[in-house]
């Protein structure tokens, strides 16, 4: 009849409207909410009590692994967006170029996926296939470039980042040049470490780390810089670099090899390095036999599954210590050494992780880390 014609009309219209209505209503964001930038930083400090007991010194790694991207560089890429924001550089939905070897494309992507923006990176062929597949997760086109270029030649990964940006009106963070690198580690990662271990007491310590861009190094010796009383701040430099060499001569040697670990050991004198360069007081060198065993004792002992830069970061702030315990002397003060966790295992699990690759590069069974494996020079 018409009377439930109309009731059965009526209320399917109500239902569609509603739905709809519920679908296309605006959310309002509570205020207080974190999104995903904000989770970056604010690392632990971990001890490392194993490693510790067997050298007789105190070893601290600032664990960024724990960033939402899996390591240190998520802090420099949103220090480099928010700066290419704030000069109007970059609009909304607008292009974000980078060359990277990895985890600032990883950093990158990530970000431009959380604020909006579009990203292409470019990158050298032996990139992890873990950290290639992440980026592309996050929705960023890669190109991949041969290993053959040099760095001033034009199809390397880095003079492909500047062409393309160019080409396609992008921003080119360009983290080797870009001090908002640098800076998210002297107004962020350092703090955080001085007030981590101002809590634990601790004043007297050595800070080491290895350099890619050397927005870390810089960053954090810049800020130590300014204290009362400057921590000695001692690059680790990996095989094949020429940066140890650079320190003490001030010309670029390259030392023998090529590092296997990823994002570190340069062979030029970057705007972010030069930036706190003045404040580097010291370098060790790292071998990819210490390396390889490191990453294997810290897993296994330690639980701390790192990447390969990290690992030698720890072998290079151990022998770092091991010096100064030596120069202080029987009865000394305890030697304390921090350093910085770059990034997670997770992303070498076709590498570093996997006995074959070590096979293929000449690392073979490295084998776990014992006291004497470490080349004290
Ligand atoms: N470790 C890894 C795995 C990296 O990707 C990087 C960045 N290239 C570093 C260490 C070095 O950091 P920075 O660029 O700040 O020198």
């Amino acid at each position: 009849n018409e009377s439930s014609f109309y009731f059965f009309y009526s209320t399917l219209f109500a239902i569609i409207t509603l739905r709809g209505a519920k679908k296309f209503k605006a959310t309002t964001t509570p205020t207080k909410t974190i999104t995903l930038p904000d989770v970056i930083g604010s690392t632990p400090l971990l001890y490392l009590p194993r490693l510790s007991a067997m050298f007789g010194i105190r070893v601290f790694g600032k664990a960024e692994y724990f960033n939402p991207g899996g390591s240190v560089k998520d802090r420099a890429a949103l220090f480099m967006i928010q700066s290419a924001v704030r000069s109007g550089e970059l609009k909304p939905g607008g292009l974000v170029v980078e060359g990277t070897g990895g985890n600032t494309g990883v950093a990158l992507s990530m970000i431009c996926a959380s604020l909006g923006y579009k990203c292409y990176l470019t990158m050298p062929t032996n990139v992890s296939l873990e950290k290639q597949l992440t980026m592309k997760a996050f929705g960023a086109t890669i190109e991949l470039c041969d290993t053959k270029f040099g760095v001033s030649d034009a199809g390397h990964y880095t003079q492909r980042a500047k062409a393309v940006a160019k080409e396609r009106g992008g921003v080119h963070t360009d983290q080797f040049y870009n001090l908002a690198n640098s800076t998210s580690h002297s107004s962020q990662t350092a703090p955080e470490l001085v007030s981590q271990l101002c809590s634990l007491n601790i004043s007297d310590y050595i800070f080491a780390t290895g350099a890619g861009t050397g927005g870390t190094i810089s960053g954090v010796a810049k800020h130590l810089g300014h204290l009362s009383e400057k921590p000695p701040v001692v690059l680790v430099d990996f095989e094949g670099s020429g940066m140890k060499a650079y320190l003490k001569t001030g010309q670029f040697t390259k030392a023998p090899g090529n590092t296997e670990a990823e994002g570190v050991g340069i062979s030029r004198l970057t705007r972010n390095f030069a930036s706190g360069f003045k404040h580097i007081d010291g370098s060790v060198s790292v071998s990819d036999i210490e390396v390889a065993k490191m990453c294997r004792y810290l897993a296994e002992e330690e639980g701390v599954w790192v990447g390969p830069s990290a690992s030698g970061n720890v072998v290079g702030a151990v022998k770092a210590g091991l010096r100064e315990k030596q120069e202080r002397g029987e009865g000394g003060e305890e030697v304390t050494v921090v350093t910085i966790l770059c990034d997670s295992g997770a992303s070498y699990l076709s590498k570093m992780y996997n006995k074959e690759w070590r096979e293929g590069v000449g690392l073979g069974d490295a084998g776990t880390l014992g006291r004497g494996d470490l080349d004290l020079e």
